[in-house]
């Protein structure tokens, strides 16, 4: 039975190429191309994608979503959660070797670490050497190159919800605010310490994550694995074939646990720190082709294949667990296209003035007043016309449009008449409508009561 060896306390990771490793920087290009570059984007004048908390507004390029809007942006979260559980049952932890972002910031860490320091042996070499000038300047220097990344990464989330332009045009005077400071320090921090200094023990120790995916994986869920048949026994490569000595073709370079980043070795079997980054086969299968023996000693593959009982893999369709998460993300993304599609940029909020309850009017109908407030978060100045349905009869006083401008609020005082010979005593049920003139099929209502007699 094979031993898992201890994982060493600080790793080295050597740097691989190979497809995986293409794809991997392809993915922290992408993430971090999308991250750093949408605070800066424009749209009519405005920040595209800004949370406004100040202001109680959420601007996504041309919709503005406000407080009584998040419904939407709780179920986009909740269909990203869902998605990756999808993704998770079909490629097991392809998620943390390529686009969690203590993956992406370890490795742009890790870029930083070579760039400074050099190659694994070198960085070993200067860990054992004394404090002299070149390893102060060189240790020095990495934490600068860290500690400014991390800043501008904490900088970056800030300006997702306080101007990214404003943060930035004052940040050579640090004229940004306290909080803003605050956050981009708190956030800067937790990035340096959690991709610059922790790194791999995050994935290890820290992960929630990392212990509960265990749940959403299937026998056919991709994971990476050795192919222990073929490979053992294992040994060092030597001319001409030993009588009486059977070999596999793993020439025990150690280039698979060198370059892992969690520092464990495949070969020992399935291990939990495995982050599904596939370093390892990238760096296998540059031996394989040296030696002229086929690809594929480590590769992804699937319990049941591991299994060895019938390897042929079942369709996403006959997965109970893709079906659930998969149908549980239709329906998610469906409802929120839905709501958007059909989104009306105004609320109407009805109050009722309980100073006075009703009243007779100069001409003896019974009145009551109420307050309006009437929210335009729209891009553009609207006038509305208000409405009273619900109640045979009656009418308002008021019948001017109302002009409010774009994302404001407006507090509108209104009378509500109705003939004493239609009303009944009491408490009776009415609705107010608020349209906008130039779009009366967008409209929004509020209910509301009149108190007869
Ligand atoms: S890289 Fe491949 S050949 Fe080298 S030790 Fe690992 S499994 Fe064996
Ligand atoms: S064993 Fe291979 S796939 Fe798993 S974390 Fe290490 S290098 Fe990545």
């Amino acid at each position: 039975m094979s031993t898992v060896p201890a994982i060493p306390i600080k790793l080295y990771p050597r740097l691989t190429q190979g497809r995986f490793n293409t794809w991997r920087v392809a993915f922290v290009a992408v993430t971090q191309l999308l991250y750093f570059g949408l605070p800066w984007l424009q749209w009519h004048g405005r920040q595209a994608l800004w949370f406004d908390l100040a202001g109680g507004r959420f601007h996504l390029f041309g919709l503005t979503l406000l407080p009584q809007d998040m419904v939407y942006l709780a179920a986009l979260l909740m269909a990203s959660a869902f998605g990756l559980f999808l993704w998770t049952t079909l490629s097991g932890r392809l998620w943390c070797g390529f686009s969690c972002p203590q993956t992406v910031y370890t490795e742009i860490m890790l870029w930083i670490e070579r760039w400074t320091e050099g190659k694994p042996a070198a960085r070993r070499a200067l860990d054992a050497a004394p404090w002299r000038l070149d390893k102060v300047t060189r240790k020095g220097g990495k934490h600068v190159l860290m500690a400014a990344f991390s800043l501008w990464t904490g900088l970056t989330l800030v300006g997702y919800f306080s101007p990214m332009r404003e943060l930035a045009a004052g940040l050579p005077t640090l004229a940004i605010g306290p909080w803003e400071a605050f956050w981009a320090l708190f956030y800067g921090g937790f990035t340096y310490l959690l991709a610059g200094v922790l790194r791999e023990k995050v994935c290890l120790h820290m992960c929630p994550y990392a212990r509960f995916q265990g749940a959403m994986f299937d026998p056919d869920t991709k994971l990476v694995a050795y192919d222990a048949p073929r490979g053992e026994p294992r040994g060092a490569l030597r001319k001409g074939a030993q009588p009486g000595v059977a070999r596999g073709d793993c020439v025990d370079c150690g280039l698979c646990v060198q370059v892992c980043p969690t520092g464990i070795d495949i070969r020992a079997g399935l291990q939990y720190e495995c982050i599904g980054c596939a370093a390892c086969i990238d760096a296998c299968d540059a031996v394989m082709d040296k030696i002229g023996a086929p690809r594929g000693l480590i590769r992804f593959t699937t319990q049941r294949a591991e299994d060895g009982g019938d390897a042929r893999p079942r369709r996403p369709w006959q997965r109970p667990r893709v079906l659930v998460y998969g149908g549980l993300l239709a329906v998610l993304l469906a409802l929120t296209a839905t709501g958007l599609l059909n989104h009306t940029p105004y609320k109407l909020d009805v109050l009722r003035d309980r100073a006075s309850l009703v009243r007779e009017g100069d001409d003896g109908w019974l009145e009551n007043s109420y307050s309006l407030r009437v929210m335009n978060g729209d891009e553009q100045a609207h006038r509305f016309r208000i409405e009273v349905e619900g109640l045979p009869g009656a009418r308002l006083r008021e019948t001017a449009p109302v002009m409010v401008p774009a994302l404001t609020v407006a507090t509108v005082g209104v009378r509500v008449a109705a003939d004493p010979a239609a009303v009944q005593r009491g408490s009776q049920p009415l609705r107010f409508v608020l349209r906008a003139v130039d779009a009366p099929q967008r409209h929004v209502s509020a209910d509301s009561s009149f108190i007869g007699e």
